[in-house]
């Protein structure tokens, strides 16, 4: 069932979760034990990430380097399909712009319909570690509008490579939004266009990147509604776990603390100090979140559910 419809069908807040594919060598054993804890709390979707390959050089007999594409992570449609199969719930698979031609998305796109999956949320990605900006597959696309706007031609019968219509695909398409402003974007109204265009293309809901304090979300949803984009929009939160959290988070995600937590993390002396704290802040937000009437929230488990499932126990 599409993420759309589970919105619509809701009576109260959902709860739903971000995993990772385990890194290369785990089994998918290892999915289920960061899944299964959660299902107490009724997902009606569960959302697996996708890790584009990265690079490395080694050194030749020649004294030349070579470039290497490793690959961290598997894929999403094995996993995705796993998991519904498993747990009976919907999937969404993250689909992303880097390192996809338009092809190899098409295909990626038959591959999830033919297993039933109805949703995706469209990502750009970030460039790769050893590029300092995003560079595109070049025969594929810059930015998340254009492949929401290549899902959104499929859901019309409309593939690449024929010139007559095939079978329609039936994708809900999700896309990321920032409170804070995407880090690349000129300023929060630049960013807003482009999220509208976003949903002009076809994305039907928003997820949001992590955030810790909740006026953020609630100004950017404000924000929203006045540039016109009136689609969903569901917060994305992530427990802060430990101290190497505490710059590492600020970093990876372009995010602040508020000033209420930053002073908390400054007493924090051990991991189990600063987990503690994670989770009376999750529960705080996520209250206060639910008592706002949000869609949906969203957890990012970083594939630990402990504090998730901790901070869910209070919530639902
Ligand atoms: P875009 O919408 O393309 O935006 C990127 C930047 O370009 C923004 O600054 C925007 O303002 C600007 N922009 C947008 N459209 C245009 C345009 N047409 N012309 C000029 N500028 C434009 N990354 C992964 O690799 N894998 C994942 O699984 C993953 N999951 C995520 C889930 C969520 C909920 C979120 C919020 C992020 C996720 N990311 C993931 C990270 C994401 O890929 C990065 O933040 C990336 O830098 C931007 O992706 P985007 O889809 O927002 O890009």
């Amino acid at each position: 069932m599409k993420v759309t419809e589970h919105l619509k069908q809701a009576k109260e807040t959902l709860f739903s979760f971000e995993i990772l594919p385990p890194l290369k060598g785990k089994s998918i054993q290892s999915i289920y034990d960061g899944i299964d804890p959660l299902m107490e709390f009724k997902p009606r979707f569960v959302n697996v990430t996708y890790h584009r390959e990265e690079f490395i050089y080694k050194e030749r007999e020649n004294g030349l380097l070579e470039k290497i594409a490793i690959r961290k992570r598997p894929g999403t449609v094995g996993i995705c399909a796993a998991i519904m199969n498993k747990y009976h719930v919907d999937a969404v698979p993250h689909l992303i712009c880097g390192g996809f031609s338009k092809e190899e998305t098409e295909n990626a796109l038959i591959d999830l319909q033919f297993l039933g999956i109805d949703n995706v949320l469209a990502l750009r990605g970030d460039s790769v570690k050893t590029e300092a900006t995003f560079k595109p597959h070049q025969d594929g696309h810059s930015h998340a509008v254009e492949l929401i706007q290549q899902i959104a031609e499929m859901n019309k019968g409309n593939y690449m490579m024929d010139d007559i219509k095939l079978e329609p695909t039936s994708f809900c398409i999700g896309a990321a939004g920032y409170p804070e402003k995407h880090f690349e974007a000129m300023n929060l109204s630049t960013d807003l266009l482009y999220l509208k265009g976003k949903v002009d293309a076809g994305a039907e809901y928003i997820v949001t990147q992590l955030f810790f304090d909740n006026q953020k979300y609630f100004d950017f949803v404000e924000a929203c509604r006045a540039a016109g984009i009136n689609v969903p929009i569901i917060p994305g939160i992530k427990p802060i776990k430990s101290l190497n959290h505490i710059s590492f988070l600020p970093k990876f995600f372009k995010i602040d603390y508020p000033e209420a937590l930053s002073k908390e993390l400054l007493k924090c002396k051990t991991n189990a100090d600063v987990e503690k704290l994670g989770i009376e802040w999750g529960i705080q937000q996520s209250k206060e979140l639910k008592a706002a009437n949000v869609p949906c929230i969203h957890y990012y488990t970083m594939s630990n559910s402990k504090e998730v499932k901790a901070i869910a126990s209070e919530i639902f």
